[in-house]
């Protein structure tokens, strides 16, 4: 799951990216408008956190312009404490959720996982494609009657596939969801990943589709 995080503040930006990649999250952190602009153009992201006090371009016309473009791209934007009407704005603008700073990296978390979970048109917290289930909260996957706790990485790559039961993600794909820009990504990253979760969960879990890339079943 690959996050843009919009943050002119050092501390905080530093402080977010950090849980954001503890929790499993890929992060490209930028501190202007103008910048996460032309980066939300070059890349693929699941959500945006953006803060609305920036630089160049602020956050409230980084949103507007997103949407005026048609994007349907998840957004929390974060306020100050006092900014009532901006965050009133902020939602009339399109965002899907705010924060208030300061605010509390759990409730963070949580307020993400929601979010991505509306925009994959999932109710229940916990992704599933029929036989394997996976808890963002935990981390905790299951398949039969296998238990197990996947690593930040094995979790974003089956979070990937979960999302989109029956459809083939290249190994671009799969890395783009799960590493930053600023990441170093070994060539067999991928296939190590994938080893891990089926020595984990099954060999039977993720399906190689020779050629295109991986998938998991679309059960019903
Ligand atoms: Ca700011």
């Amino acid at each position: 799951m690959r996050i843009l995080l919009v943050e002119d503040d050092r501390m905080i930006g530093e402080a977010v990216s950090v849980a954001l990649r503890d929790a499993a999250y890929a992060v490209d952190w930028v501190q202007d408008g103008e910048t996460a602009l032309r980066v939300l153009g070059d890349h693929e992201h699941q959500a945006v956190l953006l803060d609305l006090g920036l630089p160049r371009r602020d956050g409230l016309e980084v949103l507007r312009k997103l949407r005026a473009d048609g994007s349907r791209l998840p957004v929390i934007v974060v306020t100050a404490r006092d900014a009532v009407e901006d965050r009133i704005k902020g939602l009339d603008f399109g965002a899907d959720d705010y924060l208030v700073k300061p605010f509390n990296v759990d409730e963070l978390l949580a307020r993400m996982r929601a979010i991505i979970r509306r925009q994959g048109g999932q109710a229940s917290p916990v992704l599933t494609n029929g036989s394997v289930s996976l808890d963002p909260a935990t981390r905790e996957a299951r398949h039969g009657d296998i238990e197990c706790l996947l690593s930040a990485r094995e979790f974003a790559l089956l979070q990937a596939l979960l999302l989109r039961p029956g459809a083939i993600l290249t190994r671009a794909e799969l890395e783009e969801r799960i590493y930053g820009w600023n990441e170093e990504v070994e060539s067999n990253a991928v296939d190590f990943l994938i080893h891990g979760i089926r020595k984990k969960l099954g060999a039977d879990v993720i399906r190689n589709v020779r050629g295109a890339g991986w998938m998991v079943a679309r059960n019903s």
